[in-house]
């Protein structure tokens, strides 16, 4: 019994370590192939991406957090590139009031502050599809629940925020939805899949989630601050803040989920969620 109980995992280990090396080929060679933006494009078109998906199904399971930031870095690149060249929007959107001309440095920033906002705004409306599902969830863990959803507030606001940030630039904002649409999509495959532990799973890719904002965010002040979009860069301020009061307090909750998690399990409750 234990032996074939040896052999079994010791399979399932080779199978998982198998597809794991199949789809990074894949991937290096799609991406070889196709420009991201096509590659997003045609990974949700084919039907042997999702026939894929189901079967990595278990190594997704046992690894969601490192499938979900490697979805989210695909995507961001998808995204990042998936839009005109850069030095075109400035020119088509200028304002009164901004004679700018050529490649100056504060140009060059704007033009950047603007597609980066776009890949913002993506990157809250993917935070708000995933903490909407928790925040209907983890009802053996009503702080950590209060929390979330608290969050989820804040995170509406903040892609208001993100979008009045891109109005301002004067920058139309019709394209990005789709591009945000493709994303939560992505997230709710992703999200489907939860394992036994599912309450600390969410929490390290909410913690990983909630830090990659912050960076997102300080790269975008910095960039506010070199284009002279000061109103920008104040509003960019308030959701750091935010984002940072989220880690920060997940950074000090999670070994009290854990906890929480340890004891209900010894005490024979229903642990996962
Ligand atoms: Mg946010
Ligand atoms: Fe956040």
């Amino acid at each position: 019994m234990a032996h074939h109980a040896r052999e079994n995992s010791a399979k399932l280990e080779r199978e998982v370590r198998a597809q794991r090396a199949e789809i990074s080929e894949r991937l290096t060679e799609i991406r070889d192939r196709l420009s991201p933006g096509q590659l997003l494009d045609a990974a949700l078109r084919s039907t042997g991406t999702r026939q894929y998906a189901s079967r990595i199904g278990s190594v997704m399971v046992r690894n969601p957090l490192p499938v979900m930031l490697i979805g989210v870095g695909v995507l961001w690149l998808a995204l990042s590139n998936d839009r005109p060249p850069h030095l075109t929007d400035s020119r088509r959107t200028r304002r009164k009031g901004h004679p700018r001309e050529g490649n100056t440095l504060m140009a060059v920033s704007r033009d950047n502050l603007m597609a980066w906002l776009r890949d913002a705004h993506a990157m809250e409306t993917q935070a708000i599809e995933i903490l909407e599902k928790q925040a209907n969830r983890l009802e053996h863990y009503p702080e950590l629940r209060a929390k979330v959803r608290a969050h989820l507030d804040e995170t509406h606001r903040q892609a208001e925020r993100v979008e009045q940030c891109l109005h301002q630039l004067g920058t139309d904002t019709s394209s990005f939805k789709t591009a945000a649409g493709k994303m939560i999509g992505t997230a709710q495959q992703l999200s489907g899949l939860f394992s036994s532990d599912e309450v600390l799973k969410s929490g390290i890719a909410d913690y990983a989630f909630e830090h990659y904002e912050i960076a997102s965010y300080k790269m975008l002040i910095a960039a506010a601050a070199e284009a002279g979009e000061h109103e920008v860069e104040r509003s960019l301020q308030e959701n750091l803040r935010e984002e940072e009061a989220m880690a920060e307090w997940l950074g000090h909750h999670l070994p009290e989920v854990t906890r929480q998690y340890l004891h209900r399990q010894a005490a024979g409750q229903s642990a996962k969620v």
